[in-house]
């Protein structure tokens, strides 16, 4: 890599895309920034275009091309439609993929693809491609580091010692809901999925957080990572959000990465990799007194862990089916078209329906998740009609 890392964000109008932006803010003699682009963001993506001034912006939606071409700076590229944030890759030394879901998924394989490092913030398409993405990361100055908090905590407590390594100790927040009962549950509002007490993110992520499918994709994405088998990847609900995960290692000691609950260290940390940023983002104050908590998760109330575990365990394609299922359910909870407790029902109908298939291609990916999707669509139908 040059001295001056060029960065390209795909998702920069995003929760991880604006964050990323104010970390590269402060180190100007490290970072600059040659691509841009967002899905449909147009107004906001010119605006970051005119302050940053990268070579090319990019937008996935093509019809938006004409108003993004006019409001950019002069001399700015602009490219639209599908493949248009993909094809960032080339110019860029790190790709930061902050795109929502399932569809980053063409982003992560062409910067693998283009032997970029990827700094991953989109774990679906590890999670949904993983056969794929694993074969693109083989590629020559291929390198994956993840900005997914408690996957750069492992990271970082792995250092050079990761043969050592046991176990990885996934931590949860627990979400909103945390202590309640199922039953307690089923009928709560969008409003009360939104409301993280400790994380501030999208609201995909979030009404995930509230169902623990984010630690279910977490999982899949820890084994995909770091190789370990899904009896050496566990979950533990830590409510404050200060450890991020832990590592046993083959003698018994457990390192952990702490920090306050802050994206913009993991983000650093992936774009920086292996120098430190000079921001001290999260860092923590050893003045007062606290305390931190750890208990079990309550697999009974929150369904979609144990269905990710499940999921992962199937492998092939049945977690790209677990992710298109839940994308569908997110979707239509967010829509008020299903309840909360409705989304592990549509998950689990659409994986007990589906049988796992071989993935060796970007269209076998595509078509397993098309496949999915249009299952779960129906098995959304049929619950708002039983409503
Ligand atoms: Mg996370």
């Amino acid at each position: 890599m040059s001295d001056l890392r060029r960065i390209a964000i795909a998702g920069s109008t995003g929760s991880i895309g604006t964050q990323a932006l104010e970390v590269i803010a402060t180190a100007p003699q490290q970072f600059e920034v040659v691509g841009l682009g967002s899905g449909s963001s147009v107004e906001k993506l010119a605006e970051q275009a005119r302050q940053w001034r990268p070579r090319v912006v990019a937008i996935a939606d093509a019809s938006l091309a004409a108003k993004l071409e006019a409001s950019v700076p002069p001399g700015t590229e602009v490219r639209a439609g599908p493949g248009a944030l993909a094809s960032m890759a080339e110019m860029a030394d790190v790709v930061l993929n902050g795109v929502v879901g399932f569809a980053g998924l063409d982003v992560t394989v062409a910067a693998l693809m283009a032997g970029r490092r990827l700094a991953l913030a989109n774990k679906e398409s590890l999670v949904a491609g993983a056969p794929v993405v694993q074969a693109a990361r083989a590629t020559s100055g291929a390198e994956l580091i993840p900005v997914d908090s408690e996957h750069c905590a492992i990271h970082q407590c792995l250092g050079r010692s990761a043969s050592e390594s046991a176990r990885l100790i996934l931590t949860a927040s627990g979400g909103p809901f945390r202590g309640r009962r199922l039953e307690q549950l089923r009928a709560v509002t969008v409003a009360e999925a939104l409301a993280h007490p400790t994380w501030k993110m999208g609201p995909k992520i979030t009404v995930d957080s509230s169902t623990l499918m984010n630690k279910g994709l977490e999982v899949i994405e820890a084994h995909e990572l770091f190789g370990h088998s899904y009896d050496k990847i566990d979950v533990v609900v830590h409510p404050q959000s200060i450890v991020h995960s832990m590592v046993e290692f083959s003698d018994g000691a457990t390192l952990a990465q702490l920090s306050n609950p802050d994206m913009r260290l993991p983000i650093g940390y992936a774009l920086g990799y292996p120098a430190r940023m000079q921001s001290s983002y999260g860092a923590l104050g050893w003045a007062g007194s606290f305390s931190l908590d750890f208990e079990p998760p309550d697999l009974e109330t929150f369904r979609c862990l144990a269905l990710a575990y499940a999921a992962g365990r199937a492998g092939h394609s049945a977690p790209a089916c677990l992710n298109a299922a839940n994308e569908i359910a997110v979707g239509a909870f967010l829509d008020g078209r299903l309840s909360w407790g409705g989304i592990a029902d549509v998950v689990a109908d659409v994986l007990e329906h589906h049988v796992p298939t071989r993935l060796s291609s970007v269209q076998d990916v595509l078509a397993a998740d098309a496949e999915a999707r249009s299952y779960a669509r129906l098995a959304v139908d049929r619950r708002e009609r039983a409503a």
